[in-house]
């Protein structure tokens, strides 16, 4: 099968044909249709993410077809595939609803082989039915942005004033929903970034500018989607007393010290870590109900590098998504 093969951090994936992949009990092989280019990906890529499976293929917003293996799913079914790919369901997280924390999570495209490839071979129990009226490549930023997104503004509590802060791949979709929910939303971007904010307003945000000063009313919570630590004091200052800055990213640049002040009123810091199948369950349900509609630059398989390094850039609008 073709491949996209990270060797070492820091080198440009190469295009690599491996063989083809078989599935294990309780694992299905997938026809990859489209997978989704994640900020995590950069993470993993650039090595701020440390401990990758070496060689890796990288990829955890993947929609496929089932061709072979496993009880669940019929073959030639649509599944998408998330970043938990596996965990060991003893922890004490996992025995008490919080399986994104298990101290022996294996993640895919991390820690098992993910989506940049035509095949995939993932546990059952870890996928996802992709609901219908999405097609292959809107639906794989569902999977990753939609989902953690989701469980990122479902932190944020019930926030009536919500900013967005980095408005990439997930906020596009968190704002959709925040919005449906009868929320103000505030799009925070980089200063003067004006096509994003205009994204930011045509899909319902209230306000949308630098998310270094904020709009000008207090805000309950903000959802943090940007790798920038800056923008934890900035938002910090942004916030009500009892208000709540959510840190949703999964690597992010040190926080600048900061006097009490800021935190002082029982406003909290919090970090979100990966997901439920819970979580993808309650937001693939919602999503069509909005409906939540994706926007998606496509990139075929051997443009990876391309993708990345335009996700890099900041000059994405909506997500990056690979197409076989
Ligand atoms: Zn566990
Ligand atoms: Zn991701």
């Amino acid at each position: 099968m073709r491949a996209m093969v990270l060797d070492a951090a820091g080198a440009p994936l190469r295009a690599a044909e491996l063989p083809e992949p078989e599935p294990g009990p309780g694992q299905v092989l997938l026809r990859v249709r489209a997978c989704g280019v994640c900020r995590t990906d950069l993470h993993i890529v650039d090595g701020e993410l440390t401990q990758p499976k070496l060689p890796l293929v990288p990829g955890h917003q993947v929609v496929g077809e089932v061709l072979d293996g496993g009880e669940r799913f019929a073959p030639g079914s649509r599944v998408g595939v998330p970043w938990l790919g596996w965990t060991c369901g003893e922890c004490r997280f996992c025995l008490s609803g919080r399986e994104n924390l298990c101290d022996r999570a294996r993640f895919t495209g991390y820690d098992l082989d993910g989506g940049y490839a035509e095949l995939a071979v993932v546990d059952e129990r870890f996928c996802f039915p992709v609901p219908e009226g999405y097609a292959d490549d809107q639906a794989a930023p569902l999977l990753c942005a939609g989902l953690i997104g989701y469980r990122a503004l479902r932190l944020a509590g019930d926030a009536e004033t919500i900013g967005l802060y980095g408005f990439g791949a997930s906020a596009h979709i968190v704002c959709q929903v925040a919005v449906a929910q009868g929320r103000r939303v505030f799009a925070g971007t980089r200063a003067g970034d004006e096509e994003t904010q205009a994204f930011a307003r045509s899909l319902g945000a209230a306000w949308a500018g630098d998310a270094s000063v904020g709009p000008a009313e207090e805000l309950d919570a903000v959802i943090v989607f940007a790798p920038a630590g800056e923008l934890v004091p900035a938002s910090l200052r942004q916030v009500r007393k009892g208000g709540a800055v959510v840190c949703a990213g999964i690597h992010m640049s040190d926080i600048p010290a900061f006097p009490y002040e800021l935190l002082w009123g029982e406003r909290v810091v919090r970090s979100v870590a990966n997901l439920t199948r819970e979580d993808g369950e309650e937001f693939l349900a919602i999503a069509p109900t909005i409906p939540v509609r994706t926007e998606v630059e496509t990139f075929g398989l051997e443009d990876a590098n391309a993708a990345l390094a335009r996700l890099r850039s900041g000059a994405l609008r909506g997500a990056a998504v690979l197409v076989l």
